[in-house]
């Protein structure tokens, strides 16, 4: 069982925490559907990990979650290795640096955050390797700032057919990080951004693969669900607000904390 400083931080019964959280994050999804006329099914909620030790994981996991969200390969890979007896499924959702490609492809399903050609090469030939693919999306920096990861808006276009000789890769979708000290109007305008590239895509390379959109988090998933959201990645308000302040998981000019 989790020890002391796990126990303050997640209460007494994470267990029974956790399954009042995603209570409210259920209802949070179906009220934001239910908004803008979507099926409920047509969202998936993507539970994010990070910071949260594998023991405390496990108890979230044995609530029903199949696939976890972890931002930085190293954690993940330790949490895959703790977990493995739970058959979950891991997405890496944070920037990639090039000497972890490898370690990746060794036990991630997915990657959303594919943000540079180098990149999709060298994971290409880990995954040839390994006789196995990777369902990929690209991340996309729709807010425009310089210290987000992602590629142009404008890029998009070239990057996806670029993508193309790589076939371990399965491009599924496009990703992206709104605004984060933005109102909801600037917010609201990154996934409009990211939902107009996802609809240029298909119609100017239909067989790209390129279809969902994974947008929106714990501050800002309902907006993202308005504007089209097919994955919502939640950590917080599922896990609890993180003591890490987020510039270690976002590096550049971003504020120490936000609001869970
Ligand atoms: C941590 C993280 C999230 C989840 O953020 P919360 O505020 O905990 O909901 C979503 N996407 C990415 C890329 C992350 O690193």
């Amino acid at each position: 069982m989790p020890g002391d400083e796990t126990r303050t931080r997640f209460g007494d019964d994470p267990r029974e925490r956790f399954r009042r959280n995603l209570e409210a994050v259920e209802t949070r999804i179906a009220a934001a559907c239910a908004r803008s006329g979507r099926a409920r099914a047509s969202v998936r909620l993507l539970p994010v990990s990070k910071t949260v030790p594998s023991d405390v994981v496990r108890l979230a996991v044995e609530l029903g979650l199949t696939t976890l969200g972890e931002n930085k390969v190293q954690e993940a890979a330790g949490k895959a290795r703790d977990l493995a007896d739970l058959g979950v499924s891991w997405s890496v959702i944070g920037h990639l640096q090039t000497n972890k490609a490898k370690a990746m492809v060794a036990f991630a399903s997915e990657f959303q955050a594919l943000d540079s050609l180098r990149l999709a090469s060298l994971l290409n030939d880990h995954l040839v390797a390994a006789k196995r693919t990777l369902d990929v999306f690209v991340q996309v920096n729709t807010s425009n700032e310089e210290s987000k990861y992602g590629i142009a808006p404008d890029d998009a276009e070239h990057f996806v057919r670029a993508l193309e000789p790589f076939t371990a890769l399965r491009p599924k979708g496009l990703m992206t990080l709104a605004l984060l000290d933005g109102g909801p109007d600037e917010v609201r305008a990154c996934f409009r951004r990211l939902r107009a590239v996802r609809d240029g895509l298909r119609k100017t390379q239909p067989g790209s693969g390129i279809d969902l959109l994974s947008m929106g988090m714990t501050g800002d998933f309902e907006i993202a669900i308005e504007e089209g959201a097919d994955i919502v990645r939640v950590g917080q308000a599922i896990f609890g607000k993180r003591p890490t302040k987020d510039g270690h998981y976002w590096p550049g000019l971003l504020p120490d904390t936000k609001p869970a």
